[in-house]
């Protein structure tokens, strides 16, 4: 679906700062902002800076310094937003969705981060 990263998709564009985004974070490598299309009271995108198309791609070719850098920027959003379960927060999910059968949508790796009300199960099924 995605052979080569497409650096006209739209999250490319927001990191070249050509479409505006409402920042929650921001590190050398990673950022975090709003979803345009909250689906719960918190419901942020955390991306890293670098040209990945998704989970397993970023997984085995971002460097360390990337990964360890994007992987602490989620737990300090969680922090953030409150919601860590180890300081009775009420919890959170966090989804990456990944090609066709994952619906993923805009084709530049990303982490969701939702929280704010119960999130039901994980999947339906089928
Ligand atoms: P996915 O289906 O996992 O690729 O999700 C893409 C997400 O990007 C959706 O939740 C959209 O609402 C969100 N999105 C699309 N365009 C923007 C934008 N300009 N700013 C913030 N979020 C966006």
């Amino acid at each position: 679906m995605f052979a080569t990263y497409d650096d006209q998709n739209i999250f490319a564009r927001i990191l070249r700062g050509e479409i505006p985004n409402t920042t929650v974070m921001e590190t050398d490598h990673t950022l975090a902002f709003r979803d345009i299309n909250p689906l719960a009271p918190e419901h942020v995108l955390v991306i890293p800076k670098g040209a990945y198309i998704s989970h397993d791609d970023f997984a085995l070719n971002a460097g360390e310094a990337e990964i360890v850098d994007f992987i602490r920027v989620t737990g300090r959003i969680c922090a953030e937003l409150g919601v860590q379960p180890s300081t009775q927060g009420a919890g959170y999910r966090i989804i990456s969705n990944a090609g066709t059968d994952g619906v993923q949508d805009v084709p530049h790796y990303h982490l969701h981060i939702l929280a704010g009300r119960p999130l039901g199960r994980m999947l339906s099924a089928g």
